[in-house]
């Protein structure tokens, strides 16, 4: 049965446990002729996750969205178990911003057929997924993927919306909804401290001094951003102005690359660049970081 912290019929955000009651209200939804908008997330929400949620209520006639820390994407428990979490806080934002319904799961709940979750059967990510991401996290956006896959049928949106933030992630995601032949996956701009640094969950784990010195993140990407304006087109001049910001930081780079974003599985595609991303993934101590500009 459906049900909300206040009462059966309440207007308040609906928060339900479990995928299978979320099916069924997602169901509802699309019988009474209702386009459900969808965002999934990790929680330990910030402005980026509100983005999503207010572009997913504008564009649709409800919104849902998920919050699962999935086990399947973390390589290293540690990482997994470190993760911030605050579901209380997580359902004001999501409330506040006009969610009509959260829910939560479990991988026995996701994957209910499957006797003993560590022989969940994995989707492999695709063409997408080879390189960058998946070199330092082997099996990452398989995960994600596997995931991703899994909550798009039980959710069945019309829309469902990404951060570009993770790049990597929406080229898989967007390879996924193309072989499924659903949902249309919205990628929205990745929203930046004013200091540029890229919003992310795990900048809760950080002082203010390596919050600091995350910002030369975002400035190595713009040093890309301003090689390219420059008219510099190979990858490997664009790589070295990113690395360049670098110098003396405690930042250990994972990888620095420009890739154009639809000859994916070329490494550093020798010659001129039409079409370029910059990407870069870093690590301060034990909190590892994302990021990517389009530079074209
Ligand atoms: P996560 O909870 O980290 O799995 O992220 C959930 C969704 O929010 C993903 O689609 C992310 O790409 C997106 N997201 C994360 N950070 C940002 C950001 N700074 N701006 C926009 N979207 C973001």
């Amino acid at each position: 049965m459906l049900h909300c912290s206040m009462s059966y019929f309440c207007l308040a955000m609906l928060h339900l446990p479990n995928p299978s009651d979320a099916r069924d209200w997602c169901n509802v939804q699309r019988q009474t002729g209702r386009s459900v908008g969808f965002v999934p997330t990790m929680g330990a929400l910030h402005r980026g996750h509100e983005s999503l949620v207010d572009r997913a209520r504008i564009e649709n006639d409800v919104c849902c969205a998920s919050i699962f820390v999935n086990p399947l994407q973390f390589e290293d428990g540690q990482d997994f178990n470190a993760y911030p979490r605050d579901l209380n806080a997580d359902l004001a934002v999501l409330e506040a911003h006009g969610c009509d319904m959260i829910f939560e799961g479990t991988l026995e709940s996701f994957f209910p057929e499957v006797e003993d979750v560590r022989r969940i059967p994995m989707i492999s990510a695709g063409p997408f997924g080879r390189g960058l991401e998946e070199v330092c996290r082997p099996g990452h956006l398989d995960g994600v993927r596997t995931i991703v896959d899994r909550l798009f049928r039980f959710v069945g949106p019309a829309k469902a919306y990404f951060g570009e933030k993770d790049f990597q992630q929406t080229l898989v995601v967007m390879d996924l909804a193309e072989s499924l032949g659903y949902p249309d996956v919205i990628v929205c701009p990745t929203v930046r401290e004013p200091s540029g640094l890229a919003l992310s969950s795990r900048n809760a784990l950080l002082s203010p001094d390596e919050k600091k010195e995350a910002e030369r993140i975002f400035q190595s990407l713009a040093a890309a951003a301003k090689a390219w304006s420059s008219g510099i087109r190979h990858a490997h001049i664009l790589r070295e102005k990113m690395i360049e910001q670098f110098a003396g930081s405690r930042l250990i780079v994972e990888y620095a690359a420009v890739r154009n974003p639809s000859a994916w599985t070329a490494d550093d595609p020798p010659g001129e660049l039409s079409h370029a991303q910059a990407l870069i993934a870093a690590r301060l101590g034990r909190v590892r970081l994302i990021d990517n500009l389009q530079l074209h």
